[in-house]
């Protein structure tokens, strides 16, 4: 469940491309999480702190190793999306285009020189998303 707001976070925090693999979670508090991570593709290692200050905006602090710059990272290799996110997303596409949604998330998430997030979903996978919704709908 933390995995896909962790990947979130830390893109905003870094803009890495890299897709993240978490394997061990320290919850201290309700309002701070450590985890550490690997990158299955360039083998890159995080540290991630996250904390939730009292005015409920995230602070993460990301510590990354063994990063190779030059590594180029396979854009379909997609980190699955959650169930949760599912849902989330199959309602904003009741009302909108696969396409036109993956615009507005790339404008929520990206600058215009950035390379894209690993954990943003493709149109294809977005389309089939709409499909089940409506699917089930008609169910
Ligand atoms: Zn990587």
């Amino acid at each position: 469940m933390w995995g896909h707001i962790l990947r979130e976070q830390i893109w905003k925090a870094m803009k890495f491309p890299c897709c993240w693999i978490f394997k061990q979670y320290l919850i201290k508090n309700e309002d701070r999480i450590t985890c550490k991570g690997l990158c299955k593709q360039c083998n890159a290692l995080i540290t991630v702190v996250i904390s939730w200050p009292v005015d409920k905006i995230a602070h993460c602090a990301c510590n990354v190793m063994n990063l190779n710059t030059l590594f180029i990272h396979v854009a379909d290799k997609k980190i699955k999306l959650s169930p949760a996110k599912r849902v989330e997303m199959s309602d904003e596409l009741k009302n909108k285009s696969a396409i036109t949604y993956r615009n507005q998330l790339a404008n929520q998430l990206m600058n215009a020189d950035d390379n894209e997030p690993p954990h943003m979903p493709t149109v294809g996978c977005l389309r089939q998303i709409k499909f089940e919704k409506k699917t089930k709908f008609i169910l």
